[in-house]
């Protein structure tokens, strides 16, 4: 892809970061952020983007260019557990504001998350068309943010023939911002904390590397329609939490334990034949990408390998 006018909200964050710095070596890219942490933007700005200050609490887009021809809106607000009306009206309300701004780009992405499926049993696989509705323990306003952002994007890009794409993204991990899920876990390994797993069964998720996400970025935008199209966004292995965070502690000999509990981070797995069958496959394995993610996080943990 070159010579586009990309727009990334997100950018600051782990998902969404990589992407803009591949596409800005042969595009112009844009990034909007509030940029709280303003190192980020410096590094951004360094690698030849423009960053654009906006806030999606009730912030204007007025003065911001409206000729993009590619958006990919990655920035959210989980929200604080417990006010609801604030967590839906925020995310719902940026991403309309955002696709009317952008009404004239050739292909809108939105990322979005599986946590938006309705729970089935833990090995099951998800398709798009599975019920939706998570009642999410350990934070209950995300799944329905992202349920009524998904909700506002379908009717944006009917409304305003903006072909887009929403990306249901699964456990996105690398070396920028938080790192991802398997970074958090691994931080409670080394703080000597139990990982919560269900009582019975596991949770199963399909890992995606942040290359891989970057890479598909364009697919996905070419994947779009009018009505928007979704897609789970997964890796192309299941596996599941205890075997992925036992692996970490193999390779880097920091002890982990389980702790059996009624609230765990609810990971899914994917059905990926969609995914596959826009885009293809992914290329890293998580067994091959979360070393080096482990690494670059913690750079003090022995024998995190290649
Ligand atoms: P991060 O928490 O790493 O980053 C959040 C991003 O959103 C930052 O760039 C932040 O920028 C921006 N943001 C937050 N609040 C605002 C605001 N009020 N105004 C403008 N920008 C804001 O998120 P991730 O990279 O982990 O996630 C990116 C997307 O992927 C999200 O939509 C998330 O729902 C989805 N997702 C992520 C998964 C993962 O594994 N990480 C899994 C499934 C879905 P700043 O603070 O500078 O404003």
């Amino acid at each position: 892809m070159s010579t586009k006018k990309i727009l990334i909200t997100g950018a600051t964050g782990q998902v969404a970061r990589r992407a803009a710095e591949d596409l800005a070596k042969d595009n112009e890219v844009w990034c909007l952020a509030r940029f709280t942490d303003p190192r980020i933007e410096r590094e951004l700005a360094a690698g030849d983007i423009r960053t654009w200050r906006w806030d999606m609490d009730g912030g204007t887009l007025e003065g911001l260019p409206d000729d993009f021809t590619h958006v990919m809106h990655a920035a959210a607000y989980r929200g604080d557990g417990t006010d609801f009306e604030a967590a839906v009206t925020m995310n719902s309300l940026a991403t309309s504001r955002l696709m009317t701004h952008c009404h004239h780009a050739e292909s809108f992405l939105f990322v979005s998350t599986g946590a938006v499926y309705a729970r089935k049993a833990r090995d099951h696989r998800y398709v798009e068309t599975d019920p939706l509705g998570r009642r999410m323990g350990w934070l209950p306003t995300y799944p329905v943010s992202k349920i009524t952002a998904e909700a506002t994007v379908c009717a944006f890009s009917a409304t305003l023939d903006l072909p887009a794409t929403i990306a249901r993204l699964n456990v996105a991990y690398g070396p920028h911002g938080h790192g991802g899920m398997p970074v958090a876990l691994f931080r409670r390994m080394l703080a000597g904390r139990p990982i919560e797993v269900p009582h019975e069964g596991s949770d199963w998720c399909n890992p995606i590397h942040t290359d891989d996400v970057a890479r598909q970025v364009p697919l996905l935008w070419e994947a779009a329609a009018v009505p928007a199209r979704m897609v789970n966004w997964g890796g192309d292995e299941m596996v599941s939490i205890q075997d992925m965070m036992t692996f970490a502690s193999e390779i880097t000999g920091v002890p982990v334990t389980f702790l059996p509990s009624a609230v765990t981070r609810e990971t899914d797995a994917f059905d990926n034949s969609l995914r596959r069958a826009l885009i293809g496959n992914c290329a890293v394995s998580w067994r091959d990408g979360l070393p080096p993610t482990l690494r670059a996080h913690v750079p003090t943990v022995r024998g995190s390998g290649a």
